[in-house]
């Protein structure tokens, strides 16, 4: 039989409404069980609320599952979300020399998965881990994975900013039909697809999952602001946005990404594309790649260059306790770009701190233009692309914010 444990009355409100995540304040001490499993999670009343998994050495000591009593989250719940899941992307499959072969296929808690956000790369997947749970189940995850979608590869590793926090090793591990195994030799780059335009990547290699597909749509609407543009890519990566401009017919796009990596796969990238046709021939003598610092540089370029400025910078606040310098840092940032960009030019400027809300950002960047002495017009409110949907009882989900100004002297 599984425990119950009970929530404090008055802490119950968000777990009736479907927040997966309960700490160890919320719950009646006398009820907490002495081994990790799944428990029965009542009301002070004993009320059923939901089915969780309890576990004393995560940081999220328990993590509700299921609000259904009748379905019991094991192993074939586990399988079966998963498949849900998947399921869900189903057009991005669908589609036959489909322009985009990189997408997300589970988005964690957003996806009612816990601590598992796992990336389609064309027939290899990517599934990154940061929940003692999830680590538990990775067989299961990697057989569902397998069954429903036979990739040539699986890379399976834990997220090492949550290793510290869940009590997780730092590990990679490779599955090929279910199986694990060790390569014996570095995996071989794959070409990915989005929107018609090809990257190359190593699979397990790379920041994060390699390649960021949240951004994807939003490299889209930029190509309507670039034609003719000079373009500043701060923040570049691989070229993600660059690309988007360089279709679209910028004039100039100087992109550039404090990682050396990043600045050489860019221009390969650029190249590749050019070579197959999907970049116009003239795309490599618009482009330049420097490895250099974004709040150097937006120190030292010259004001009036740029028509448009693009600011995707990594997660200045990794936590709430580091909200206050990192909203100075959003605002540095933002300040510099709109006191150099033209007159009438667009900023297109993005923040994938979850800890920053969407309010907070926009009032930060209303400081900026007060400090840069100019106004700003929001044209668009962008945010992540639907395969990482927010789901609306947790509202964690939601961590992309993007703001499309025009910035006005
Ligand atoms: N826009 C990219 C994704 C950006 S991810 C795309 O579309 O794919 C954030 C990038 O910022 C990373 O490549 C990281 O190397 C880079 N970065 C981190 N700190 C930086 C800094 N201080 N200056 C410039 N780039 C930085």
């Amino acid at each position: 039989m599984s425990s119950e444990i009970r929530i404090l009355a008055g802490k119950e409100k968000n777990l009736l409404r479907h927040h997966p995540w309960v700490f160890s304040g919320a719950m009646d001490d006398a009820t907490t069980p002495d081994s990790p499993g799944i428990c029965r999670v009542v009301t002070s009343e004993g009320r059923f609320i939901a089915w969780g998994v309890y576990d004393a050495d995560s940081h999220i000591q328990l993590r509700l599952l299921s609000w259904e009593e009748s379905v019991f989250p094991d192993e074939t719940w586990w399988a079966d979300t998963i498949k849900a899941s998947v399921l869900r992307r189903k057009v991005f499959f669908e589609e036959k020399e489909s322009p985009t072969t990189a997408f997300r296929i589970i988005h964690g808690e957003a996806d009612m998965i816990p601590g598992v956000v796992a990336d389609v790369y064309g027939k290899v997947i990517r599934v990154i881990i940061s929940a003692r749970v999830a680590w538990n189940m990775r067989q299961v995850i990697v057989d569902a994975l397998e069954g429903i979608l036979h990739p040539s590869l699986i890379v399976l590793n834990t997220d090492s900013s949550f290793c510290a926090i869940e009590k997780l090793h730092e590990v990679t591990e490779y599955y090929k039909g279910g199986k694990r195994f060790s390569p014996t030799e570095q995996l071989e780059e794959i070409r990915i697809r989005e929107c018609g335009i090809y990257y190359a990547m190593v699979p397990g290699s790379g920041q994060k999952s390699g390649f960021y597909c949240d951004q994807r749509e939003n490299r889209n609407r930029i190509e309507n602001y670039v034609k003719g543009a000079v373009v500043l890519d701060g923040c570049c990566y691989t070229g993600g946005f660059t690309m988007h401009a360089l279709r679209a017919g910028a004039k100039e796009v100087h992109a550039f990404d404090s990682s050396a990596d990043a600045i050489h796969r860019l221009l390969s990238n650029v190249r590749m594309n050019v070579e197959m046709g999907k970049l116009p021939e003239d795309a490599r003598e618009r482009v330049t790649a420097t490895k250099a610092d974004i709040f150097e540089t937006l120190r030292e370029i010259p004001r009036n260059l740029y028509d448009v400025i693009i600011l995707d910078p990594p997660k200045l606040a990794q936590t709430v306790k580091s909200l206050d310098s990192a909203k100075r840092a959003y605002k540095d940032l933002n300040h510099m770009a709109m006191e150099k960009i033209r007159s009438g030019g667009i900023l297109v400027t993005c923040s994938c701190s979850g800890a920053l809300s969407r309010e907070d950002f926009r009032t930060v960047l209303a400081w900026s233009a007060k400090d840069a002495r100019v106004e700003a017009q929001v044209l668009e409110t962008l945010g992540q692309a639907q395969d990482h949907p927010i789901r609306l009882s947790f509202p964690e989900s939601e961590y992309l914010k993007v703001f499309i100004l025009r910035v006005i002297r």
